[in-house]
């Protein structure tokens, strides 16, 4: 197979041509591309077998293809088999058979099994009579239909997997943009028919394969804007094809940020700014919880709101262009004090030291615990993800529990897709819990409706979330609704276990700090050094904590931001007395 290359690395719409016999294979790429050239990449394979590859490669990539030129005597594949292959990647693709005189009849009978455009007899000369008026009409005709290319990523998984939705978060979490196509649509399976992963022995192509069918297929495949298809990639896979740094560049460093929402940010961009070698470590994507806030409202200098998701990309390229380098998958597991270097192990194993870390973890959403929840987890159950799912929620009937700010936010959000939100509240107030202008707003939006005294405690579904048991605190009755998506915002823990042996951290597992480690005046216990705990220092010293993960912290963003700008004065303070 030999294609011309794209210019300017732009992708030109192909005209795909393929016939076994090398000469004429040359001929007819000859022709067309002194035609066609400038504007079209023509590409020519001499079977159908390669042909075929070249056209899911081009697939893959997003590449359009408009018209295909197939020889009808080809000896492993004819050109109707061709045709026929073909048309499963390039249904809209215009189709040219080439046939010898003899072979008329086949052509004919072509027109009707693979819809033909058009058959042409050889020798085809000259083309300007034969040929290029042919093609011509062709390309007209495809041009007048919309085939826009797609250039981004691509996702193809099924609709109610939950790996497919953890892919579909954290793509969108780390601010890559992609297409998502169901399984079992047509244009999604012919990407997995490019990528290998469905074959006529997994399925029929009428939505028969997919998580039910009897071949289970392997989703999701992501197909990157090179035309690499990943299946079923884990995050740390996705997050190198996508161009995130994964691996720190040294072994020391004079400061580890461990966590990249507002906290672990805010630490990044002072850190590096003022000169410390830095390296933030975020175990998913960075922009913590922040990240998932719809908008933003209360953060100062932005009167209009901001989403978190905008911010947080800023604050990730501020700190980069400081110097900084931003980790993704990368989840710490444990620190070492190793005299005064402090050691952050990651869960594969490796480790990088430094002078010293700031703990920025944040918490993490708490579990609801109540049957069939966790079954349905990424099934149309959702902790957070408001924005990745707002699409699929049109016209759906949408419950989301929890009572604070940042469920008050999704159900915002999610009205303007959504038939109706309903806000499940435990408690017999919104005001309670709230901020007074997101009460406001909720009460002007007619599709949300908030049922107080009510509690979420069952979830039934087959494969997806189908219907809720919902419980009215005051008076014990209970009913079922039917809902297909619950989004869930109840608070959060700080995932500090690993922890456990090293700092002090109150009884529901945040860090203490500071003054608060004081008990009458003590110094903490194994504290060694002759000067109390800087404000954020935690019981180790040189390990400070700013943020969520913080015991008595305010759990706002420009709290978060602060902490970690103050931490990364205290690490100087730290330093200058090393
Ligand atoms: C939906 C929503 C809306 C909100 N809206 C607002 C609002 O409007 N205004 C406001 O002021 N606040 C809002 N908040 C609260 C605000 O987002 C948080 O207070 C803030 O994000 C806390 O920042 P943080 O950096 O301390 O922690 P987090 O944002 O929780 O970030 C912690 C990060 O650390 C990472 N991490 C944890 N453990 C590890 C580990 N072991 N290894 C590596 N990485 C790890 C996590 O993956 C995470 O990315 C909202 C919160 C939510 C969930």
């Amino acid at each position: 197979m030999t294609a011309t290359a794209p210019e300017n690395g732009t992708a030109r719409t192909a005209i795909l041509t393929v016939d076994d016999d090398p000469g004429v294979s040359r001929a007819v790429a000859r022709d067309l591309r002194r035609r066609y050239g400038q504007e079209h990449r023509i590409v020519r394979a001499e079977s159908g077998d390669s042909a075929l590859e070249a056209l899911r490669q081009m697939k893959l990539r997003g590449e359009l293809v408009a018209v295909i030129l197939a020889d009808y005597r080809m000896p492993q594949m004819n050109g109707i088999e061709f045709l026929e292959h073909a048309m499963d990647i390039y249904p809209a693709a215009r189709r040219i058979l080439l046939t010898a005189y003899a072979d008329t009849g086949a052509a004919i009978d072509a027109i009707n099994v693979v819809d033909l455009d058009h058959y042409l007899l050889k020798p085809w000369d000259p083309p300007e009579e034969k040929l290029y008026p042919v093609v011509d009409a062709l390309l007209d005709a495809w041009l007048g239909s919309d085939h826009r290319p797609v250039p981004e990523t691509k996702v193809v998984g099924h609709r109610w997997s939950a790996r497919c939705s953890q892919v579909r978060e954290f793509l969108a979490r780390n601010q890559v943009p992609y297409r998502w196509y169901n399984s079992d649509e047509p244009e999604g399976q012919r990407l997995l028919r490019a990528a290998g992963v469905l074959t006529d022995d997994s399925g029929d192509t009428n939505g028969a394969s997919g998580p039910e069918s009897s071949v289970p297929l392997r989703l999701p495949v992501v197909v990157t804007p090179d035309g690499d298809a990943l299946v079923e990639p884990a995050d740390a896979e996705l997050a190198a094809k996508v161009g995130l740094a994964t691996t720190p560049s040294k072994d020391f460093y004079d400061l580890i940020v461990i966590g990249g929402g507002p906290a672990g940010l805010g630490a990044a961009v002072y850190g590096a700014s003022e000169g410390l070698r830095t390296v933030l470590v975020e175990r998913t994507a960075t922009g913590g919880q922040a990240g998932q806030s719809s908008r933003i409202e209360n953060y100062l200098g932005f009167p209009d709101g901001v989403s978190g998701a905008q911010l947080t990309d800023r604050a990730r390229r501020q700190a980069a262009k400081f110097g900084a380098e931003v980790l993704t998958t990368r989840d710490v597991i444990g620190l070492d004090i190793n005299g005064s270097a402090r050691t952050v192990r990651f869960a594969d194993g490796t480790a990088i030291d430094a002078h010293t870390v700031i703990l920025a973890t944040g918490v993490s959403y708490r579990q609801l615990r109540a049957p069939g929840l966790d079954d349905l987890t990424g099934r149309g159950v959702y902790y957070g993800s408001a924005l990745t799912e707002a699409t699929a929620c049109r016209d759906q009937d949408v419950y989301i529990v929890g009572g604070a700010n940042s469920a008050g936010q999704a159900a915002v959000y999610l009205s303007r897709q959504a038939k109706s939100v309903t806000l499940l509240v435990r408690s017999p107030s919104l005001e309670q819990s709230m901020s007074y202008y997101l009460v406001q707003q909720i009460e002007q939006i007619p599709s949300i409706s908030v049922r107080t005294c009510t509690e979420v405690i069952e979830a039934h579904g087959e494969g997806h979330l189908e219907s809720l048991t919902l419980r009215n605190t005051a008076n014990g009755a209970s009913e079922i609704v039917p809902a297909q998506f619950l989004f869930l915002f109840i608070g959060g823990a700080p995932l500090t276990d690993w922890l456990a042996d090293v700092v002090v951290r109150d009884p529901r597992g945040f860090v203490v700090a500071g003054p608060d480690l004081s008990i009458e005046g003590e110094r903490p216990r194994g504290w060694q050094l002759d000067r109390q705990p800087y404000h954020l220092e935690t019981s180790v010293p040189g390990v400070f904590v700013a943020g969520d993960a913080r015991a008595e912290s305010a759990k706002r963003v420009a709290s978060a931001v602060g902490e970690g700008a103050m931490a990364v004065m205290l690490v100087h303070r730290y330093l200058e007395r090393l």
